[in-house]
Formats: C-alpha cells, structure tokens, sequence
C-alpha cells in the first residue's frame, strides 16, 4: 500500500507517528467536531472517543435512535453537551446541508473539523451485473453526499483556526478489487476528492483535507462483506482511534492530503 497520495507536502508527523498517537487529555478541547455515521461502529466510536478528549460533537446519522443513544453515553460520561443531527445521506438536499450549515452557525457558532465516516458497502458482485441503483446508491452515500456536506460547511470551516476533515476510504479505495464494485469505486473517487481540496486549499486558508483507511474493523459492515471471518481476529473501533484522534487534533495541522492506513499491513 502507498503510504501517501499528495507528494506536495512533508507532513511534520508521518504515518507511524499518526497511527501510534498518544492523546493527552482534553487535545480536542474547544473543538466542535461534526461525525457523519455516528450511530454505529467506527463512527460511534469516534463521536465517544472525541468527546472524551474535550470536543464538543455533532452526531449526524439516519437513525435517530443510535444517534441519541450515544447522545447518552456521551452525557453519562460528562462530556460536553453534542447535539443529534439526522440525515440520510442517501436522500438528503444540498438545500437541506445549507440549512445545517445555518442551524451549526446559530446554535454553535463554529465546525473545527468533519469526519466523513457514514458508508455504504452495497454488493459485492462483478460490475457486469451490478445493480444500477445499488451503485447509485453507494455513490450518493460515500461521494456526492460526502462532497454536498463538505462544500456545504466550508464558510464555517473556513473560520476555523485549524480546519480538519477528515474522509475515510479502504484498502481497495488505494487498490480496486475485483467485486469490490461501487464501493472500491466510491472510495476511489473519496481519495482523489480529498487529493483536489487539499491541492485547492494548500495556498489560500488553514483547512487540511486527509483520508483514514481504518483496515479490517470489527463493525457490522465487515462482517457483512466477510461473512466467514471470525470477528475476534479483528481489531475493535476503539483499538484504532489513535489515528482518528491525531488527524483532528493541532498535532496533525501540517498533515494535508494523505491517506493514513491504520493497519497498514491489511
Ligand atoms: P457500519 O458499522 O456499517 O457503520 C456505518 C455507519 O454509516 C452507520 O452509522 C450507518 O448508519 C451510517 N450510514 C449508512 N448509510 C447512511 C446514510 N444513508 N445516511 C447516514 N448515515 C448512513 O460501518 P463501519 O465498519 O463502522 O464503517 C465506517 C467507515 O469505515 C465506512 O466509511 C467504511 O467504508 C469504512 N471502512 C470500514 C472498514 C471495516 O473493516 N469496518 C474497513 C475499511 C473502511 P445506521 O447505523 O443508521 O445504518
């Protein structure tokens, strides 16, 4: 696996620092961080794990009791207080990401960072017969929406001392797979979007555009593309989140226009 896309840029950290990060304690505080899939597996744990470094979170999602569930948790834990967004991402306006745009201004007054993590693994079958509307539908979820969202939020980005988003990709995102379909091709084009933002930004504002590939994660949607797969030979969400914490983090603000495996030797 390349351990980089965007040759323009010696980030102070390289992959290993990222992956193996050690967060002190409140390295997040001060921060609003808007988690896209924040319901469930990797994104779940990333709301969690971000609050509890200080960050206060936006959990957006399409089911809004996941969403408040961690609401909950987050609560219970005294983080600070986040705030439930529901959206689907399959459905949603660019109209409606405006109006999310304007409510994050009035009812939070600033966005520091966005993880893009909601995905939609859709089928794994040769393109041949791929169904056209699945495919449509990964691309909506893990592309369009993913590049509707981000464009939507920029002015509020843009105002951000450190601005970080952060897009998630995988393994066969960096090398297509046969029967990987939509989805290989859906985090093909999230790493070459996150390569164009990082190119358009580098000279003119502080934003900082990465891509995560978590690798093999114990959540439902590995499990559902390796069915045989004995889910304990996985790591959990919350054994990668070094990564996750680092990219959002100061820490990482010369970091632009990479794609961090988190297990590289997945
Ligand atoms: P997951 O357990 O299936 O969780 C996916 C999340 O995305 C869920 O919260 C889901 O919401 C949300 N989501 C799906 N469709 C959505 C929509 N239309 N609108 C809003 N939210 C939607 O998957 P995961 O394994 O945690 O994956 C997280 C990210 O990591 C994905 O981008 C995935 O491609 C990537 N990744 C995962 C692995 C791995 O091994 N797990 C490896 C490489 C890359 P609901 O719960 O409400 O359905």
């Amino acid at each position: 696996m390349s351990d980089s896309t965007n040759q323009n840029f010696k980030p102070s950290l390289n992959h290993d620092d990222i992956r193996n990060f050690e967060p002190v304690d409140n390295c997040l505080d001060g921060k609003t961080i808007l988690v896209t899939g924040a319901g469930a597996g990797i994104g779940r744990v990333a709301a969690l794990t971000y609050a509890r470094y200080g960050a206060t979170v936006l959990l957006l999602g399409r089911t809004s009791s996941k969403l408040e569930a961690v609401y909950d948790e987050i609560e219970s834990m005294g983080g600070k207080q986040p705030a439930v967004l529901p959206m689907d991402l399959e459905a949603a306006t660019y109209n409606e990401m405006q109006q999310l745009e304007g409510l994050i201004t009035k009812e939070v007054g600033q966005l520091d960072g966005i993880l893009h993590n909601a995905g939609l693994l859709g089928v794994l079958t040769p393109l041949e017969m791929y169904d056209v509307d699945m495919f449509a539908k990964v691309m909506k979820v893990n592309v369009t929406a993913t590049f509707m969202l981000t464009q939507a939020l920029l002015p509020l980005l843009k105002d951000a001392a450190n601005g970080s988003i952060v897009f998630t990709s995988s393994t066969v995102g960096t090398h297509p797979r046969a029967f990987w379909g939509a989805y290989a091709l859906s985090k093909q084009a999230t790493e070459g979007m996150s390569d164009i933002f990082t190119q358009e930004t580098q000279n003119t504002s502080n934003l900082r555009f990465n891509c995560i590939n978590p690798g093999g994660t114990r959540t439902n949607m590995r499990a559902h593309a390796f069915p045989g797969e004995d889910p304990m030979t996985l790591k959990t969400p919350a054994e990668i989140m070094a990564g996750y914490v680092c990219l959002m983090s100061d820490a990482s603000i010369n970091v632009r226009g990479q794609v961090v495996a988190l297990q590289p030797k997945d």
